[in-house]
């Protein structure tokens, strides 16, 4: 299948199903319309001069239109760039010409982002771009009014070129530890991704999914939109980004039946203070992933969230997102401790990180992964490919790893924020995941920051739960003491109101050794 394809199959068994819902407007698709609508659009980018190989970028915060671009570039062959709806000038003219985009669909304004002005502004620096539309606009209308000129037959003769190997996407990375890269994804890597995710959760046409995730990035657009529409299951968008609030409203409101998150999500909807008056019988599953999830928070998320067959999973762009994933009925260790099980038809591999050897279950090393997933490269830098994706095909993702006797794979931390103190290596997230069984802390970090006597020294930054009332470096001291090895035991401490994050909900630790290198703890 294409994503064209896979979503004609889905709305010939399903036309009448809700297929997408807008909270915040009201408005809904079925299967049938929300085709019709893709159709539409896709004739549309037809009659504009777009076809198979042009690069469309998407720069829009959550929305239903979002979906409709999604799968009318797909639809006809086009490659839609997906653009961090954060990202500034600077960026934008960087993503625009790296990857040659010639049309531009984005948002109008939201909050205080002023989505026209900035485009505006960029559009000199593009040479490649030919045409900036906005959704809401007229523009947008017109745009899809144009289809009226292009006929069925002419929208079916662009798809029968297309094959499922084509790149379909540009995703551009995170940008968790350095500058974002363009993962090159086709039809049949995200595809077969967000189906088999959708597979493990057990999805069908009853399914509603809230999802409060960030589209531009694949844990949005693969395994919440990809996962859904593969099952004839309905997408639920509770609001344009992020609030804690209107994801549990959607979630009562439309019944749904799955919830993601990184996370900080799910700790930000739990600490509302009137997260007791949602009604939340209606979910069942959803995922966390992104980052390590903290047992307590886990276990609130079961228990109060009723979410009893949340997956976690564990993944990155390179790999359309997702390698392994837990199973529903997995229990709480394995929520916490592991990051699940490799999905099927995969292939992953624990090395050492110096010589590429395979190691044994049960020893730590650098986490590869081979199959379907795997994308074709990073747009245009064919160097910057061949560091990650060796000549066997397997995808070297930089985390370190741990597969276990039972098939499921821990995940250490990355290759990058491993500390090594008086050449003790260790690993923050055990550190972390230890601090946060302290009373007074409510979220906590650990990185590495240079001293001159043990090369690195370990920071705590955390966040209380009472900015009035923090815990001090000697209180922590004291309460790692005997619990923890000595080389582990935080030596400084920053008290913290909030961490600098990326908008995919990562905490950006780059920034936190930054700053504490900069001006010191
Ligand atoms: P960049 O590559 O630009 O620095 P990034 O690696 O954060 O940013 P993504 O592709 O969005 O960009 O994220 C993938 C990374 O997220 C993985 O390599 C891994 O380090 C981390 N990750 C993903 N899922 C999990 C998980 N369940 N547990 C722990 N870490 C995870
Ligand atoms: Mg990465």
């Amino acid at each position: 299948d294409t994503i064209g394809s896979n979503l004609d199959r889905t709305t010939a068994a399903h036309p009448e199903r809700e297929a997408l819902v807008d909270a915040p407007s009201g408005r809904r698709w079925t299967y049938a319309q929300f085709t019709a609508d893709v159709d539409q659009l896709a004739r549309g980018l037809l009659a504009r001069g777009i076809s198979r190989g042009d690069r469309v970028g998407i720069w829009a915060v959550n929305c239903p239109e979002w979906l409709l671009v999604q799968y009318a570039t797909a639809r006809i062959g086009a490659v839609m760039v997906n653009i961090n709806p954060a990202y500034r000038t600077h960026e934008l003219a960087y993503v625009l010409r790296q990857s040659g985009v010639r049309m531009l669909i984005a948002s109008t304004e939201y909050k205080t982002s002023d989505y026209r002005a900035m485009a505006r502004e960029v559009a000199g620096e593009c040479p490649r771009l030919a045409e900036t539309v906005h959704i809401g606009t007229p523009g947008w209308d017109e745009l899809a009014a144009a289809g009226d000129a292009v006929g069925e037959d002419e929208l079916r003769a662009a798809e029968a070129l297309l094959s499922c190997d084509d790149p379909v996407n540009i995703q551009y990375t995170s940008g968790t530890t350095g500058f974002p890269k363009g993962a090159t994804l086709s039809h049949h890597n995200i595809l077969n991704n967000g189906y088999f995710v959708g597979e493990l959760l057990g999805y069908t046409e009853q399914d509603r999914v809230c999802l409060p995730v960030p589209f531009y990035h694949c844990f949005g657009m693969v395994m919440g939109n990809l996962a859904a529409t593969s099952h004839g299951a309905c997408v639920v968008i509770p609001a344009p980004s992020f609030e804690p609030a209107a994801s549990l409203k959607a979630v009562q409101d439309e019944r749904c039946t799955s919830l993601y998150g990184v996370p900080t999500m799910f700790i930000a909807e739990l600490g509302l203070p009137d997260f007791a008056s949602y009604d939340l019988s209606s979910l069942r599953t959803g995922i966390m992933a992104g980052s390590p999830c903290p047992v307590e928070v886990m276990k609130r998320v079961v228990a109060e969230m009723h979410m009893a067959e949340v997956a976690i999973c564990y993944g990155m762009t390179e790999t359309s997102p997702v390698s392994t994933q837990t199973r529903t009925d997995d229990d709480l260790e394995r929520r916490t401790a592991t990051v699940g099980r490799v999905l099927p038809h995969l292939e992953v591999k624990v090395v050492d990180p110096g010589t590429g050897v395979t190691l044994p279950r049960g020893a730590a090393g650098e986490l590869c992964t081979r199959g379907y997933s795997v994308m074709l490269g990073y747009w245009e830098e064919p160097e910057r490919t061949a560091e990650v994706i060796d000549a066997g095909r397997w995808m070297h993702t930089g985390d370190l790893a741990v597969m276990r006797e039972d098939g499921y794979l821990a995940i250490t931390g990355r290759i990058k924020d491993m500390i090594i103190r008086g050449g003790e290596n260790v690993y923050p997230r055990e550190i972390e995941e230890f601090l946060y069984t302290h009373p007074k802390i409510s979220d906590v970090q650990v990185v590495g920051v240079p001293d001159e006597r043990y090369g690195e020294e370990i920071l705590a930054c955390v966040i209380p739960h009472d900015q009035g009332d923090p815990p001090t470096r000697d209180e922590i001291a004291a309460f790692c003491a005997g619990r923890l090895a000595h080389y582990k035991i935080p030596r400084h401490l920053r008290v913290m109101a909030e961490f600098p994050m990326t908008v995919s909900g990562k905490v950006r630790k780059v920034e936190l050794r930054q700053e504490a290198s900069g001006g010191g703890p």
